[in-house]
């Protein structure tokens, strides 16, 4: 009796022990990232859309911060992942433009949770081009991945075709591995792909008909003439002459592949609506700008039209952190890999460090540390996420990695920027740049050098071009001597020496 009695209390005692480090483990945060693609700031209605309700993504705002200054460091997909993973620019991970496989085998946040005991995962869009690594489980959408029946690229090495749409399917993923394969004794950190509102914009089949009734007021720059900015009048990515009526617009599309994935159901309400679309528009015959406005209308009734489900599916998973009691430590993070234009020049997709792609919404919701409603309107950028994801975890932030936590103490100044993918789709040429509180000075370069400076104050719109204007000679002098600041602080030789050779 005695005996049992004493390898009892010592059966509990190491269970206690047992438990009471599970316990201190458990107090670190679970980490959850809602990452979408091409998701505009002005298609969030915390934002102030004019455009669109997402009540779920504006959760995270009233119940957390809103991130008003938060930007891109090269403003395109598959770069702006590396860069999540990395906490690094561009030039320091070796990824500089979609055209590239990526070095997923480098130093990256899932690496050093993974060695903490954290479960590390990745789920939906990825487009690294590589197998993912440091990940307890991921499931991949291959390159961009189908809005319909998408295909994913399991562990195993094996493709599987998963019936559905791709919000849905790929949220049901994550709350799959949440709720049953993840080994529940250790804190997750989850990233949550979403293909959506990536183009060509594809909305699930009931939500087709949401915005019909709905007139998109033209944005004021819509017919921007470009007058002082070349690379804006050189590219290729207005929604008058770069989208396509077809697969863009999806006028007599029926025939078209992403069409032929679908379901015999999925197919029937698809070309009841986009039949019917595609009559109107030819008895309509239209030209000029009644043309150019109709193909805008067209364009945002299917973007917001993929919004629906991406906010409804963001409330899904924010209603099963609340129900398993997962809210509370938690950090959720909502964020797109760059913005987006919709409309605003003439213009759809990103790539230029104006202000509408330069942007990133985030929204994150941690009630431990972030009071209900903040409004944070510091500097921050995407080589951040990775030092916040390590500095919440309670581990340090490697010297290599380039940003600093989104709850330092010390905000930057300024933010960097370096776009490469040109000569390539849609013509936007090379530049670097900085932008400040209130102003922007971009260098464009290998087609054609020269520069442009913006007083966002006066000019939020980004039409006035101030470089050489001897009323910002000061300014104009202090952006380029904190443009080479910032370029020697990141080791951007390939700036540096653009710089040099023009003797700064
Ligand atoms: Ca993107």
């Amino acid at each position: 009796m005695k005996k049992s009695f004493i390898a009892l209390v010592a059966f509990a005692l190491m269970v206690s022990g047992g438990l009471l480090s599970f316990k201190s483990k458990d107090k670190r945060p679970n980490i959850l990232i809602l990452f979408s693609d091409d998701h505009a700031l002005q298609a969030i209605s915390a934002y102030g859309s004019p455009y669109i309700k997402t009540p779920n993504i504006d959760r995270l705002a009233k119940e957390g911060a809103i991130y008003q200054n938060m930007f891109c460091t090269n403003s395109i997909c598959a770069p702006s992942r590396a860069t999540l993973l990395t906490g690094k620019f561009s030039h320091k991970n070796g990824h500089k433009t979609n055209l590239t496989q990526f070095n997923a085998g480098q130093d990256m946040y899932p690496k050093y949770l993974q060695t903490a005991g954290y479960q590390t995962s990745w789920i939906g869009k990825w487009h690294l081009q590589a197998t993912p690594q440091y990940f307890d489980y991921w499931s991949v959408v291959p390159g961009q991945g189908a809005y319909y029946n998408p295909d994913f690229i399991e562990m195993s090495g094996k493709t599987v075709r998963q019936e559905g749409y791709a919000t849905d399917v790929i949220t049901d993923k994550a709350l799959k591995w949440l709720s049953a394969d993840r080994d529940a004794s250790k804190p997750f950190c989850l990233v949550i792909g979403h293909k959506c509102p990536h183009r060509n914009w594809l909305p699930d089949t009931g939500d087709l008909r949401a915005f019909d009734n709905v007139k998109f007021q033209l944005p004021k720059t819509f017919y921007d003439n470009y007058e002082g900015r070349l690379a804006a009048k050189r590219q290729d990515m207005t929604v008058t002459k770069t989208m396509r009526l077809k697969e863009d617009l999806k006028v007599d599309a029926g025939d078209d592949a992403f069409v032929k994935r679908m379901n015999p159901a999925q197919q029937k309400a698809w070309l009841t609506y986009y039949d019917k679309v595609t009559a109107d528009f030819k008895k309509q015959n239209l030209s000029g700008r009644a043309l150019d406005e109709w193909k805008y209308q067209r364009y945002m009734q299917d973007y917001m039209g993929t919004l629906l489900s991406l906010d409804r599916n963001v409330g899904r998973v924010l209603e099963y952190l609340d129900k398993t009691g997962l809210a509370e430590n938690t950090i959720v993070i909502y964020s797109s890999d760059q913005g987006f234009y919709l409309g605003e020049h003439g213009w759809f997709d990103k790539r230029f460090m104006y202000e509408e792609s330069h942007h990133m919404p985030m929204l994150i919701r941690y009630p431990k540390h972030i009071k209900p409603g903040t409004v944070d309107k510091a500097i921050h950028n995407n080589t951040d996420f990775a030092p916040t994801i390590l500095q919440e975890a309670g581990l340090a932030v490697p010297k290599d990695m380039q940003g600093q936590s989104f709850f330092s103490k010390t905000p930057r100044k300024s933010t960097y920027y370096h776009y490469y993918e040109y000569p390539a789709e849609h013509s936007v040429q090379t530049h670097f740049g900085i932008r400040t509180d209130r102003y922007k000075l971009i260098r464009f370069y290998n087609d054609g050098e020269y520069w442009e400076l913006y007083d966002l104050k006066k000019d939020p719109e980004e039409l006035k071009n101030q470089y050489g204007n001897a009323a910002y000679k000061a300014i104009q002098k202090q952006l380029i001597a904190d443009l080479k600041k910032l370029i020697f602080q990141y080791e951007d030789t390939e700036a540096a020496e653009i710089l040099k050779k023009e003797g700064i």
